[in-house]
């Protein structure tokens, strides 16, 4: 029998609409997500407002994507009838409780965030910082609190967001005195962190080393082909590097028999087994994963109404859920209100 809603523990997790998703948000967060929303009560936030916050110059290609993520979310088997899919810009709430929260977290302490960091180096912004951006970890505090979510199922680069969210769920309550926002624990996969196919350190939208879930059957063959392996292991019969190989890791995330996998490895570290036998092998398995994913896009993509119905559903019923956190701690904070 089904848990009720009242004590299935809630979930909220997003994803920014800078682009179509990829094997990191599978391997990071999708996978478990599709697997919780049996025992959870699940939301999903398609972020268009983060989004905007390093791509102030390009708001048509964030609006452009709310609708590829939805599609990647039903096509990895996101079940609207189990999950709340709903739109970021569309929950004013979410907007005013940030506004709230920017009180109780300091510049620096924005400015120390190693995630926050790490992505200032990465988009190169230097010193011209958009202050929305430095601020966004305060937003996804107002995020996760404002559907009171205990369980945010993300990739590793996303801890130190969480730890902040939690840090400013401990100021509030302190404040007002009592627990009136849960904190949140993070749930990470042993693969935290997929590299791009490129080896750097994360697969990204933004840094073009992605391989999206709706990769056609060719894009899939030709990043294996291009996959950085051990730059020593020349010839086959060579002892290979397993350490910092990208194969081995998408392997280690995807394949499905993780015995035959240890075994490649034992072999490709002893010397007699050639980058081109490990790069099949995963060739197979990433087809053998999102071949059925591609059709299921492409199938709902055929019908884009359908898809922005779930999406307008499940916005009115986040907008009721939202609302009613913001009067929450508006009233915990005792701001004046007009009706007493
Ligand atoms: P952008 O480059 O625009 O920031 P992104 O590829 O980093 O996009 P996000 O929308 O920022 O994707 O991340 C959404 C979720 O997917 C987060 O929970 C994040 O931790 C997870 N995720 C993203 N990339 C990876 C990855 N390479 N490995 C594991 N998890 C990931
Ligand atoms: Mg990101």
């Amino acid at each position: 029998m089904p848990m009720t809603d009242q004590i299935q523990p809630i979930i909220l997790t997003g994803d920014r609409t800078t682009g179509p998703l990829h094997l990191g948000h599978y391997a990071g967060s999708l996978k478990n997500r599709v697997g919780l929303q049996h025992t959870h009560r699940q939301f999903l936030l398609l972020a268009d407002t983060q989004a905007l916050t390093d791509n102030a110059h390009d708001p048509d290609k964030v609006r452009r994507n709310v609708i590829e993520v939805a599609l990647d979310y039903l096509a990895v088997g996101i079940d609207p009838a189990l999950s709340t899919i709903c739109l970021q810009s569309a929950l004013p709430a979410l907007a005013e409780l940030s506004m709230l929260y920017l009180n109780f977290v300091t510049v620096a302490r924005l400015e120390r965030n190693p995630t926050i960091k790490d992505e200032i180096q990465a988009r190169g912004f230097g010193r011209d910082i958009p202050a929305g951006f430095l601020c966004y970890p305060a937003a996804q505090a107002a995020d996760i609190t404002a559907f009171k979510a205990q369980v945010v199922p993300v990739g590793e680069d996303q801890a130190p967001l969480i730890e902040q969210t939690n840090e400013i769920v401990r100021r509030i309550n302190r404040q007002v005195g009592r627990d009136i926002l849960p904190e949140a624990r993070a749930l990470i996969p042993a693969i935290g962190r997929l590299p791009g196919v490129d080896g750097k350190a994360k697969m990204s939208k933004s840094q073009g080393n992605a391989i999206p879930l709706s990769a056609s059957s060719d894009d899939i063959r030709d990043a294996v082909h291009r996959m950085y392996t051990d730059p020593n292991h020349l010839r086959v019969s060579d002892p290979g590097s397993i350490e910092g190989n990208v194969v081995f890791m998408y392997l280690d995330a995807f394949d499905e028999d993780p015995a035959g996998v240890e075994d490649l490895k034992a072999r490709y570290r002893h010397g007699g087994l050639g980058d081109m036998a490990v790069k099949r092998r995963l060739e197979d398995v990433l087809q053998a994963l999102l071949a059925p994913i591609r059709e299921r896009r492409a199938a709902l993509a055929r019908d884009p109404e359908f898809v922005l119905d779930i999406v307008r559903q499940g916005t009115l019923k986040a907008r009721a859920t939202t609302q009613e956190t913001l009067d929450d701690v508006r009233r915990a904070l005792g701001l004046f209100a007009f009706d007493g």
